[in-house]
């Protein structure tokens, strides 16, 4: 059916080149495109021998030009982008001057501050609607298959949703004190900000990780999870019926945040450039230069990941409740695709989007959020593709 060009060559990417040659019929033809070449090559060296043709390609994707050309000898359907948030605007620009069709996990974060929102790519919206491509934002698990779920639930199971409360849950033990499961970078530019919830149409901040909670999680069991601001936040706020609060918790270790706090005391989290030895560096970079690369986890961890969506609302003037959740174990991921959980929840949605995008279900100009399109083929794609899902009609609910 269609070519794909999957950007960067790390934990997700690895998934996402996985899961398209896994489905053949759609991905007839990958490039795997990234900083680092050998990459690339290992991971083609992995994979070649099955339908799908698989070619590698060097690029930096901080440079559009460099993009535009790489597109245009490869003319691939659809762009994967699975480097870093950062390049999102470079690479939008590129798909919009090629007019190729574009997938990403993660909304734009400037590398200088640790901030993150929508509206830089919303920005683009008429320009890729004149160009007749389209953009999918955010086709990731969270945010991604939590925007799916909530796109599910408005259009099965309620007239209005009043409040969503989603719980990102990893129960996983990969034997390191600490180390993150994704781009520690990104990660602890993430968990190290300010959070924040949705609360009758504004967005109420608190202090990192003020608010805690205990929650009882299906295979996993009870929990400390934290209050944390995220993307998907900001586009459900706006494309959910009646929504009134919108809360997201994730699950920490006590041990992993009295490293991060040693760390952050120390300034090793820090994004302000210092000089060392003649030469500017970032300590977060640096950081992330001695932790353990997520994408060497999969295997030593073990345990399960648990995401979903608790939802409260209405439906024919009664209160009803629904969660809707896929618990993962990171030792089937790893026998499947040889990467931890964290990174295949992540890699599964987006070539599920880009599989939506490809065969014409979620093709529409412009630049969407996942839960602006039918949910229903991606549910049932999720059960095809090693992302089941389960729901409960009667679940415990959060203060
Ligand atoms: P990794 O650090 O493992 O991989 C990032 C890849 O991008 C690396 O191969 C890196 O190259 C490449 N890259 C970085 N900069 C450039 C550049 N300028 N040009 C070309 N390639 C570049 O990260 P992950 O795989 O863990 O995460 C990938 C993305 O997935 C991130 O945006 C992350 O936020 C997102 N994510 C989304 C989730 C969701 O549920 N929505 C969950 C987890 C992650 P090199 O090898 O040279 O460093």
């Amino acid at each position: 059916m269609g070519k794909a060009m999957i950007i960067g060559a790390g934990a997700v990417a690895s998934v996402v080149a996985h899961k398209c040659c896994q489905n053949p019929d759609v991905f007839e033809e990958i490039c795997i495109a990234s900083r680092t070449k050998s990459k690339c090559d290992a991971l083609k060296k992995e994979l070649d021998g099955g339908k799908t043709r698989i070619e590698t390609a060097q690029v930096d994707a901080d440079h559009t030009e460099e993009l535009v050309r790489l597109i245009q000898r490869v003319k691939p359907d659809i762009v994967i982008n699975v480097a870093l948030p950062y390049q999102d605007l470079t690479i939008m620009d590129a798909c919009l001057e090629t007019k190729v069709d574009y997938v990403d996990t993660a909304n734009y974060e400037p590398p200088e501050t640790a901030h993150f929102e929508y509206k830089w790519q919303w920005a683009y919206r008429d320009r890729f609607e004149k160009a007749g491509i389209t953009a999918l934002l955010g086709s990731g698990f969270d945010p991604g298959v939590t925007g799916v779920y909530s796109a599910y639930a408005q259009k099965h199971y309620f007239d209005e949703i009043h409040s969503i409360d989603i719980v990102d849950a990893n129960a996983g033990d990969h034997g390191y004190k600490f180390a993150t499961n994704f781009n520690p970078e990104i990660n602890i530019r993430e968990v190290s900000a300010k959070g924040s919830y949705f609360q009758d149409g504004q967005f109420i901040e608190t202090e990192p990780m003020e608010i805690k909670r205990v929650y009882d999680l299906p295979e996993i069991g009870p929990k400390d999870i934290y209050l944390l601001h995220h993307e998907e936040l900001e586009s459900l706020a706006q494309n959910i019926r009646g929504i009134k609060q919108i809360r997201f918790w994730m699950t920490f270790s006590q041990s992993y945040l009295d490293h991060l706090q040693a760390l952050e005391d120390v300034g090793m989290t820090s994004i302000e450039p210092i000089e060392f030895e003649g030469k500017q560096i970032v300590p977060l970079q640096f950081l992330k230069a001695v932790l353990p690369d997520p994408s060497t986890l999969g295997p030593s961890t073990k345990g399960k990941t648990n995401i979903g969506c608790i939802f409260q609302g209405v439906k024919d003037g009664k209160e009803r409740t629904y969660y809707v959740y896929n618990i993962c174990d990171h030792q089937v991921c790893y026998r499947e695709v040889g990467s931890q959980a964290v990174a295949y929840t992540a890699g599964v949605p987006a070539m599920i989007g880009a599989m939506m995008v490809l065969t014409g279900k979620w093709k529409k100009p412009g630049v969407h959020n996942v839960e602006e399109f039918d949910p229903d083929p991606f549910m049932d794609a999720m059960n095809h593709c090693g992302l089941p899902w389960q729901e409960n009609f009667n679940p415990d609910l959060i203060d």
